[in-house]
């Protein structure tokens, strides 16, 4: 089985929103790849973690380009078993991996994109924000009171505020990509039936209970206001400079198979090359390796 990287990410990649409805995409899609050609599927990810790897070696070695892959979902979608697998190839050296919890009090003590702007990756890398400023348009939306805890001066706080944060975080992504940070977004879409099973096994697998939380099983009931706040997110903060993939995760093989072809098709946009040596250099690398023959002559 192969796969055009670029008509494989097509349906899933969002970069005029203005029309998007999450009802067109389908948590349990698998791109028609059949359940029989599972095992074909992960071989093609094995192939794409290597394929990753030497693009991120370019990448760190030329210096210029940073990625920010930005990934959000309900709790279970698969966002840590996402990023564990589809970076898995990747050097540790050339790649971060930062989980943004709930604000502590210095994180609320700052303007809102604060906290996220400072793990911004330097040129050369990959960072991966797990959970995100996106949260601020996220949970913050489903749970209002949290805005109060912001400590944004009363007056601040209208009911535009959503179409300010919109507003922002655009103009953020855009500052970005003029700075080289090419912007990924993934929203894992898992479905409200496949995430009470994975809840389930959390409890039924006694290797599993570590990852059950009360909280996240409560954060359920406001699934509606979750799934309204993500669409709308969708609509205002897609571009083509930072585009939003809305990958379905019902199926975590097919979550990985997106993400990673995503990842490497960003990558391949980029002029990605080791550095050219000049006469210069490779006249200092020539004595370099003289003196170096030399010297194990001298020894001998
Ligand atoms: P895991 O459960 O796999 O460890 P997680 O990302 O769900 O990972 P938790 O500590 O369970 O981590 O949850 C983090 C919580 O912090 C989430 O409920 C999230 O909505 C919340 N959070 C993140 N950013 C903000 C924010 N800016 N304002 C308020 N809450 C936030
Ligand atoms: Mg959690």
């Amino acid at each position: 089985m192969a796969i055009e990287i670029a008509e494989f990410i097509k349906p899933y990649r969002v970069t005029k929103g203005g029309k998007f409805r999450l009802k067109d995409i389908h948590p349990h899609d698998t791109g028609g790849i059949e359940s029989e050609l599972k095992q074909e599927a992960k071989d093609l990810l094995q192939q794409a973690i290597g394929q990753l790897s030497e693009l991120q070696e370019k990448l760190y070695a030329q210096d210029h380009w940073a990625v920010l892959l930005v990934f959000q979902a309900m709790d279970a979608a698969g966002k840590d078993s996402t990023i564990k697998h589809v970076l898995s190839g990747v050097n540790p050296q050339g790649c971060e991996v930062y989980s943004f919890k709930s604000p502590s009090d210095e994180d609320l003590d700052h303007d809102f994109l604060w906290r996220t702007s400072r793990r911004v990756p330097e040129r050369g890398r990959i960072g991966i924000f797990n959970r995100s400023y996106y949260e601020e348009v996220l949970v913050v939306r489903a749970h209002p009171d949290l805005l109060l805890r912001q400590r944004i001066p009363r007056r601040l706080i209208t009911k535009d505020i959503w179409h300010e944060r919109f507003e922002d975080i655009n103009n953020f992504e855009r500052y970005l990509a003029r700075n080289g940070v090419v912007v990924r977004k993934f929203f894992l879409h898992v479905s409200k039936e496949e995430q009470k099973r994975r809840f389930l096994s959390r409890l039924d697998e006694p290797e599993k209970n570590w990852k059950f939380s009360l909280a996240d099983a409560r954060e359920r009931q406001y699934w509606n206001d979750y799934m309204e706040a993500y669409e709308d997110m969708i609509r205002r903060t897609s571009s083509r400079q930072a585009p939003w993939f809305v990958v379905p995760a019902d199926n975590k093989w097919f979550t990985r198979l997106v993400v990673s072809a995503a990842i490497i098709d960003a990558l391949q946009r980029l002029d990605l090359a080791f550095p050219k040596i000049d006469a210069r250099r490779r006249e200092e690398l020539a004595a370099a390796r003289a003196a170096l023959t030399g010297e194990k002559r001298r020894k001998r």
